[in-house]
């Protein structure tokens, strides 16, 4: 018996037998329970993204495009339901098989931040899901009623194909971090699969690593933009916008940092301030607008902090960073900002999450990427520039899991695995072959010589 409360004891053994169940019904056949939820989300994706909108104020332009990526996790997951595959290895021996199987892990822990109330948790149960194992969903406290919304069609997919029982392979847990701890101290998980800052990313890792259980980490990021030259100016600046105020700068792959040649470093600031002016900024329900409110009070108390250090280091205020008031809401508005500095701050070393974007002028490629590969994340980092010769020398220098050139840091398609290297947590969800971290694999021998040859030609009497 675990110290853990009723509730949640009951929801970890409601998950663990239902993995009994679900582990043995055939991969393609939980294909079709996931095409089944990818329908039910088409049919309600404006009423999940409105509902995203209203919890954590998030564009609903940007809502909806959440939702669509857990549809496009859905479609993915429902093609490798039949692609599960495992290597088959010639074995040294006569009459032997040497083969990779790949096996339902069992109970998935899923922990989600508030920036991305269903997208997270979309990537790793639609994975989970076809790989046979069962998932619990413990959502972050600051985006309350997406999670109910996504158990409720999943419910509803369950229902449409017959299998009501079903619907205990995803359990939402209760929103607390309480809940979050224990799920990390519980062997009855056997994957946590948690998503937030890094101070909480190492956290999960000493309370799972002590049990010896296995995680997947997406922690914060801290990314940026080489703009050389040899760059279109203009691409680079929608680039560089899109990635630093989208989701009012509360993304992990948020654009932080930009680093630009100072041959163009001043127009590159003017053409920012422009675009900064343009954007509009208000209640994100409305369509036409693109920056919504921060998060919380406490997100602009850190922002504040941020500008305070900057200006403490020598940076400069160039461009917002102010509270906006609008009349009737009460919510957190504020201007974003741009901050220029002639070196690397050590405010730069942190993730603010909050639209503050730092530009430094750089006269040399190598500076700059050692400038972006400074600080301890690595999630996203881009370059703009038409040189091939400097596009590849990017791709091999940066140190972060998401390389783009000529495309913001921003904006991930599910196809490629995502994630990043240091303390980002070197976890890969979504696309590619991100599917394994969800299985465990055993190694088989199968020998069919009726005889007992050994392997390295070992010889035993
Ligand atoms: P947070 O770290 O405050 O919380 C994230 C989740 O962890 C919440 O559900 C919270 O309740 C839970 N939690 C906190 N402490 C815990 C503990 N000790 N044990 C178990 N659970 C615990 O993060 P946030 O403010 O919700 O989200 C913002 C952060 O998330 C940023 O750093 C951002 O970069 C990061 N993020 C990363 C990715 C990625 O894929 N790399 C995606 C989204 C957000």
């Amino acid at each position: 018996m675990y110290k853990y409360d009723d509730a949640y004891n009951q929801q970890i053994e409601q998950s663990q037998s239902m993995f009994r169940v679900w582990k043995n019904i055939p991969a393609p056949v939980r294909g079709e329970m996931i095409r089944e939820f990818g329908n039910v989300l088409r049919e309600q994706k404006e009423s999940i993204a409105q509902a995203i909108t209203h919890s954590m104020y998030k564009t609903i332009r940007e809502s909806r495009g959440e939702v669509q990526e857990v549809i496009d996790m859905c479609d993915f997951a429902v093609g490798l339901s039949r692609q599960l595959y495992g290597l088959t290895m010639p074995s040294e021996r006569p009459d032997h098989r040497l083969q990779e199987l790949w096996l339902p892990l069992g109970v998935v822990g899923v922990i989600t931040a508030f920036n991305f109330p269903c997208a997270v948790w979309g990537w790793n149960f639609c994975l989970a899901a076809i790989c046979g194992d069962t998932v619990v969903w413990k959502p972050s406290d600051k985006s309350k009623g997406v999670a109910e919304l996504m158990q409720s069609s999943w419910a509803e997919a369950c229902d449409r194909q017959g299998k009501v029982h079903f619907v205990d392979v995803s359990v939402v847990l209760d929103d607390s971090v309480h809940t979050g701890i224990a799920m990390c101290e519980d062997p009855r998980v056997s994957l946590v699969s948690a998503t937030g800052s890094v101070r909480m990313g190492k956290e999960v890792a000493k309370s799972v690593g002590a049990r010896l259980g296995k995680t997947l980490l997406e922690l914060g990021g801290n990314n940026s933009a080489i703009v050389s030259e040899k760059a279109d100016l203009d691409l680079a600046v929608k680039g560089c916008v899109f990635g630093a105020v989208g989701t009012t700068g509360q993304r992990c792959t948020s654009l932080r940092r930009a680093f630009v040649h100072k041959s163009i470093y001043k127009a590159f600031v003017a053409k920012m301030i422009v675009a900064y002016k343009t954007i509009k900024i208000g209640d994100p329900v409305d369509e036409n607008v693109l920056i919504g409110p921060l998060i919380d009070e406490g997100a602009y108390y850190t922002m504040n902090f941020s500008i305070d250090r900057i200006r403490a280091e020598g940076g400069k205020i160039v461009y917002g960073g102010t509270r906006l008031n609008i009349e009737g809401d009460d919510r957190v508005y504020v201007t974003p900002c741009i901050a220029t500095a002639r070196e690397h701050l050590t405010v730069m070393g942190e993730e603010t999450f909050a639209p503050i974007l730092y530009v430094v002028p750089y006269d040399d490629l190598s500076v700059a990427l050692e400038m972006a590969n400074s600080v301890r994340q690595g999630l996203s980092s881009c370059i703009f520039t038409d040189s091939m010769m400097e596009a590849e020398l990017f791709l091999r220098e940066s140190y972060t899991g998401l390389v783009n050139i000529n495309a913001g840091t921003s904006g991930a398609e599910i196809g490629g695995a995502f994630g990043g290297e240091k303390d980002t947590g070197g976890g890969r969800e979504s696309g590619s072959d991100a599917w394994k971290n969800y299985m465990r694999r055993a190694t088989s021998t199968v020998n069919f010589s009726g005889m007992l040859p050994l392997a390295q030609g070992i010889t035993f009497v």
